[in-house]
């Protein structure tokens, strides 16, 4: 070490993280770095694997530069030296039970869960799956917004392997704990032994949430290596995403290999679905809810599954305190901040078309004119389904009037229309999500 500095530098950026991440992450991350030099013009440490690098070279490069000497170029004069892993001989490797292993959510069933157009092609993809795993679709991708349902199904996946062929080993992980065990297992030099587990005695892997692997190559390499050793015999992947494939930041292997099975999309559910989802939730909490409470709630709360069910929580918790029965003034009222979130009041036909012509590119007066250039008339038709969804206090003809005089049958078309679609086409969902988005 330097004269210059003794570390000082180094022990000064461990001291300012400390408190900036968890007691978990640190010990899992930083503490196993070792400073072997440091001066002032560079400093050099040596991290038990790459993974460590990457690590702290993706979440505190920007931090680092506070503490460490820059080059003339600007970039952080760091080195690192990869410590030599000393090869364990693996001879005999004892199969240790998993250290992370979730356990499925014994509501998250196929039976509990509601189906609608929204879902229905996945639902049927997702019990195909669990029929005959390893044999139809491999891997199944399934992916759409927070909340609608993507956990629920692939623990349903679980629930069904395990309830019919009880001698099948159904791992379900998320990426990131497949992470944190890849570095636990680096750490205590036990890689093999988790490769031995995962390419040889699992049977099915779930894997939830993919999109956490983004940016993290060489941990994504890991797992697509598992993925591609378990495929090759025969062995079947559920995967879940926020994104579908060619959205997500991986290899190009990664997503060819996501791409290779049946890609499924889940979307947000329609009235009727939310309606039914609110009944059956309120039944699950013993609930008595009136039919025009759940209409109330399900018209209100339109994005995501999760709310519905904190609405239901919410008045079942009030119901329960105050042993009253709900009634729309009380859910209007316990249910307040909830609703605020949502869009619905503010919401007409103008402030949907101002947002329809700003996300779609095209002239707020082409919207409301004749044109039936594509771009204009698919825009229009999806002002005209989004005015139906959002405005629904409002009847269909009033409605369709203020589109320049549109009938109540060319709103219901359009509305179809683009329902279908959207069931169908990725680019349209996320383009109406920002409409909604904007309108909030
Ligand atoms: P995601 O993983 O897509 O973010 P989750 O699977 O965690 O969403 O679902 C959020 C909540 O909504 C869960 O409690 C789940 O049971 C519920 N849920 C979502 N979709 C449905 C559905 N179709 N029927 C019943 N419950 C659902
Ligand atoms: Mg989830």
């Amino acid at each position: 070490m330097s004269a210059c500095d003794d570390g000082d530098s180094w022990n000064q950026f461990l001291g300012f993280i400390q408190d900036k991440c968890s007691k978990g992450e640190f010990l899992n991350w930083i503490a196993p770095i070792k400073l072997l030099r440091s001066s002032i013009e560079e400093i050099t440490v040596e991290v038990p694997n790459i993974f460590v690098r990457e690590y702290l070279m993706e979440n505190y490069s920007k931090v680092l530069r506070s503490f460490v000497p820059l080059r003339t170029s600007g970039d952080l004069a760091i080195n690192f030296i990869i410590s030599e892993e000393k090869k364990e001989e693996p001879k005999s490797l004892p199969i240790e039970k998993k250290v992370v292993d979730i356990t499925f959510n014994t509501n998250y069933t196929f039976e509990n869960f509601i189906e609608g157009p929204s879902n229905q092609f996945v639902k049927s993809a997702a019990v195909g799956v669990a029929m005959r795993p390893g044999k139809t679709f491999n891997p199944l991708f399934i992916h759409g917004g927070v909340g609608l349902g993507k956990t629920h199904l692939l623990h349903g996946i679980g629930h069904c392997i395990k309830n019919n062929q009880s001698k099948i080993n159904v791992q379900c992980i998320t990426s990131e704990t497949f992470v944190n065990e890849l570095v636990s297992n680096l750490r205590n030099k036990s890689l093999d032994k988790m490769k031995n587990f995962y390419r040889n005695m699992v049977d099915v892997l779930l894997i939830d949430d993919i999109q956490f692997l983004q940016n993290k190559p060489n941990f994504e390499e890991e797992l697509c290596n598992t993925i591609e050793c378990l495929i090759n015999q025969n062995k079947q992947i559920v995967i879940t995403s926020d994104k579908p494939p060619p959205q997500l930041q991986l290899s190009e292997r990664m997503i060819a290999r996501m791409e290779w099975g049946l890609v499924a999309s889940i979307g947000v559910p329609e009235l009727e679905t939310r309606v039914a989802i609110v009944q059956h939730k309120a039944e699950q909490k013993r609930l008595k809810l009136p039919q025009k409470v759940a209409f109330f709630i399900a018209e209100r709360v339109y994005q995501n599954v999760r709310q519905l069910e904190g609405a239901v929580n919410r008045l079942s918790a009030y119901a329960r305190l105050l042993h009253k029965e709900i009634s729309e003034e009380i859910a209007e009222t316990t249910l307040k901040e909830l609703i605020e979130f949502t869009p619905q009041k503010k919401v007409t036909v103008e402030s949907i078309l101002k947002s329809v012509s700003a996300v779609f590119e095209v002239k707020f007066q082409d919207l409301k004119g004749e044109s039936r250039l594509k771009n204009i008339a698919l825009a229009r038709q999806v002002a005209m389904y989004l005015a139906k969804e959002l405005l629904k206090g409002e009847s269909l003809t009033k409605i369709a009037s203020s589109f320049n005089g549109k009938t109540h049958s060319t709103l219901l078309h359009s509305w179809k229309k683009i329902s279908e679609e959207l069931s169908k086409n990725d680019v349209l969902n996320r383009q109406v999500q920002m409409v909604k988005r904007n309108l909030s």
